[in-house]
Formats: structure tokens, C-alpha cells, sequence
């Protein structure tokens, strides 16, 4: 039995929606379908949550709804009008909006209610499509499913107690399509998952009613060892695990959402990757254990942006008791989330993205407690960092790897900042300036994946 779920691109349209349908009627399999909300149709059109979240600032900020609100079912309409269903759905969704915005007060209860529109009205539209062509489909709610998260707008967690109520509907007869990106509180708020969040609705549904295989279809074909928009023709990796799929999520692998595999790592469900404009190709599987290929030293190389690094310099700082704690604690109180702690014998850097950094005045009271609470002889900072990363099971048995690495990064004469490696072995991170990050990608892929092009 599987899950799948399908992407943004996967449904922008009529014509996406239809394909989507055909992979379903080809599949007895497939028993729960986890739909995004329509993506782009083209690099200039606009996502519908976007549109959904326009939608709220006009509401904010001018008061004037109608445009906004008749841009959102402009796009249903449209897709509706293709798939010849009844216009009584769109009068619907624009009674749906026309409640929100007027009954909820609260303005970040409103942004997420609204935001989950643009799956929730998507799923109820493919599940009238799905039945006008004689698939036994119906669509349920994520509040019906016992989706039950945490009461953070914009930022959900699940409840433990969701398995147990999604298992109810293991042995559903009929196929059934929920909407993805968003649960119910316990106390009954719409409260949405962090952005590109329908991937971790469908690995908790997959959990849930502990699916053979997840299926997760997008526009792409397949992982690849590198960004195809940096990379030419990277190679399209097969089988990764979900350790170092995760590892490449991370810092910037697109395709997936970071949060997503975490739900079926714990239970070992298997993920698909597929392509819903190709679904003659496999595809890549994400797994627990994969096969060592002796011929590849790595499975890929990804690269994040937007970090800035505040690195700490104190003469015999390994001797003070405490000094790390005191200093990683000034970013506690800061709310600040840190992403690595690259050290040396009398220095530590703390590094952190950019963004935590951007509110007026925050980097220079954050550094005036440093100063202060420290009393560090030397505090230096650098912002437009890129971190490059190279993922790899077989790195914990090749020896070599970050000679390979440091080479191709001084052949392009790339200055490394810091370097990275975290116990497991499974990644290496350097973190490099922004202005190298292209180059260093390409480079360390062609030490890493270049024989495979001959
Ligand atoms: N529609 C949401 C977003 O654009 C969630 C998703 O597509 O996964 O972020």
C-alpha cells in the first residue's frame, strides 16, 4: 500500500492535475493522496499560497480585500472550468475566504488559516474531479484524519497521539485526499507546518497507516549529485539513505523538505522520489541502508547560503570553565538557532544564518554582551558566507576525502573559512564566501563525480 503526494508543479494546472489523476488510476496501490496547493504554472506566475499570503497583507495593510481575494479563485476557477466541474465549488472557497477574513481577529491565526486554503480547497477540487471520472475518491480534512499538531502559527509540530487516530483509516476502502501543510490544534486553530510543509503531511500519513512506500512526485526525475541549474547533467543518484538525504536537505537540496523524512526514518518506510511528468522512471529511493558503491567516494554535493560567522578570540580560552557555555547561552537568550560551532585552541565561531541577525540593532547589542560577559580579546565578524557540503555513507571508510575536497576547492583558488566534520562521517562541510559558491560546487564535483562523465 502507498502514499503519494504530489507537489505544487505537480497541480499548477488542469493538464498537471489530469496526469496526476492518470497515475492514480494506473496504481491500485496508491490509497491516500497528500495534494500541495497549485504551484507556478511559469517562472513568472505565482504560487497560490503566495497569492494567499498577498492576500492577507492586503487585509492588514489596506483593508482592501476583493483583487487579492478574486486572484486566489481566479486560479481555481480556471482549473475548474478545465476539468468541466460545477462553479457551485468556487462559490465554495471564495464563502471559505470571505469567513476567514471577516471572523478571525487575530492576525497570525488569520495568515495561517488562509495559507492552508490553497491545499485545502486543491484537495477538495481533485477529489470532485477524481469522482467525476468514476475513482472511488473522497476528500477529508486534516482535523477529520486526526492530524493534531501544536498550537504555533506558522510552525506546527506533530502530537504523538496523531498515529493512532490516522491508523483508523488504514483499511479505508476508498481513496482518500487530504490536504497537505497544515493540522488542527488541540484546542481547534488551523495551524500550518513551515513553508513547503505538504511533504511532512505526507510522511506522517505514511507513518500513520504504515504505508509499504512514500511516494513524494515533483517535476524532477531524480536526485541529482548536484544542482542541475549549477552542474550539468549531475548524475541522478538511485539510492540515498535517509541519513544523507538529510544531511543534503539541509543545506539546500530543494527537493524535499528537511522536516519531512523524519516521521519515516523512526519507522524505516522507504521514500520514492518521482517525477509526475514521467512516471515510467523510477525515480530515487530513500532508505536505511544502501549498497557502497566502491566507485563513488561520495553522493553529493549541496551548498547553503546566508550565514554569518561571530568568531571569539580569548588567549588559553580551552583552560576557562564554562566559556563556551556562557557564550552559547548570550545566543539563547537571543533566540538565535546555531548551526555550527567550528573551533580552535584559543578561538570558537559561532555560526548562525544571517537572517536571526537582520532586526536593527540585534548583531551590535549581541556583541556588546559578548564583550561584556566575556571579556574575549579579539571578536571578529563575517556575514555572506556560503557553507558547501559533501555527503557520503562511504566517507567513514575512504580515507582521503577531504585532501580530494581541499584540493578542487584551492584549484579554483577558493579561500576556506572553516572546515566541518561531524562525527558520523557521513558529511564535510566548508564553509567558504558567498561569492565562491558556484565554483566550489562545480569544482568539488568534478573531483568527486568527474570520471563518471568519461
Ligand atoms: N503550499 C505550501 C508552500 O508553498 C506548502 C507546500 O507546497 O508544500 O509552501
Amino acid at each position: 500500500m502507498k502514499v503519494a503526494k504530489f507537489g505544487g508543479s505537480s497541480l499548477s494546472n488542469a493538464t498537471q492535475i489530469q496526469k496526476v489523476a492518470n497515475i492514480i488510476q494506473n496504481d491500485p496501490e496508491i490509497q491516500f493522496v497528500i495534494v500541495s496547493a497549485p504551484g507556478k504554472r511559469d517562472d513568472k506566475d505565482t504560487k497560490v499560497t503566495d497569492l494567499l499570503i498577498h492576500l492577507f497583507d492586503e487585509k492588514v495593510h489596506s483593508g482592501s480585500i476583493e483583487r487579492a481575494k478574486q486572484m486566489v479563485l481566479d486560479r481555481y476557477s480556471s482549473i475548474a472550468d478545465e476539468l468541466s466541474l460545477s462553479k457551485e465549488i468556487i462559490t465554495h472557497f471564495d464563502h471559505v475566504l470571505t469567513e476567514y477574513l471577516s471572523s478571525i481577529t487575530d492576525p497570525l491565526r488569520l495568515l495561517d488559516a488562509l495559507k492552508a486554503c490553497g491545499e485545502d480547497f486543491n484537495a477538495q477540487l481533485i477529489s470532485e474531479y477524481f469522482q467525476s471520472l468514476g475513482l472511488d475518491a473522497r476528500y477529508i480534512s486534516p482535523d477529520e484524519l486526526g492530524i493534531i499538531v501544536s498550537d504555533e502559527p506558522s510552525n506546527a509540530h506533530l502530537l504523538p497521539e496523531s498515529y493512532d487516530k490516522i491508523a483508523e483509516f488504514k483499511d479505508d476502502k476508498q481513496i482518500l485526499i487530504i490536504p497537505g501543510f497544515f493540522g488542527y490544534s488541540p484546542n481547534g486553530n488551523i495551524v500550518t507546518f513551515p513553508r513547503g510543509g505538504s511533504d511532512i503531511t505526507g510522511a506522517i500519513v505514511a507513518r500513520g497507516v504504515e504505508a509499504d512506500i512514500y511516494e513524494n512526485f515533483t517535476d524532477q526525475s531524480y536526485i541529482y549529485a548536484a544542482h542541475p541549474g549549477i552542474v550539468r547533467k549531475p548524475y541522478a543518484i538511485k539510492e540515498i539513505t535517509y541519513r544523507e538525504m538529510r544531511e543534503l536537505a539541509y543545506s539546500g537540496f530543494g527537493i524535499f523538505h528537511d522536516e519531512a523524512l523524519e516521521p519515516l526514518y523512526q519507522v524505516d518506510i522507504p521514500v520514492m522520489v518521482r517525477n509526475t511528468n514521467h512516471p515510467e522512471i523510477a525515480g530515487t529511493k530513500i532508505v536505511a541502508q544502501r549498497e557502497i558503491n566502491p566507485n563513488l567516494p561520495a553522493i553529493g554535493i549541496s551548498c547553503d547560503e546566508g550565514f554569518t560567522a561571530i568568531s571569539i578570540n580569548k588567549y588559553l580560552l580551552n583552560r576557562q570553565l564554562g566559556f563556551t557555555r556562557k557564550l552559547l547561552q548570550i545566543f539563547e537568550d537571543y533566540h538565535i538557532s546555531i548551526e555550527h560551532i567550528p573551533t580552535g585552541i584559543d578561538d570558537i565561531s559561532v555560526v548562525v544564518r544571517s537572517h536571526q541577525l537582520a532586526a536593527p540593532g540585534t548583531l551590535d547589542t549581541l556583541l556588546k554582551d559578548i564583550e561584556e560577559q566575556l571579556d574575549p580579546d579579539f571578536i571578529n565578524v563575517e556575514t555572506d558566507l556560503a557553507i558547501v557540503v559533501i555527503v557520503g555513507e562511504e566517507m567513514a571508510e575512504v580515507v582521503g576525502t577531504a585532501n580530494k575536497a581541499t584540493r578542487a576547492l584551492a584549484s579554483q583558488e577558493i579561500n576556506i573559512l572553516m572546515i566541518n566534520q561531524g562525527a558520523s562521517e557521513i558529511s564535510m562541510f566548508y564553509t567558504i564566501s558567498m561569492d565562491d559558491k558556484d565554483n566550489a560546487i562545480r569544482a568539488l564535483y568534478h573531483e568527486f563525480f568527474g570520471h563518471l562523465h568519461f
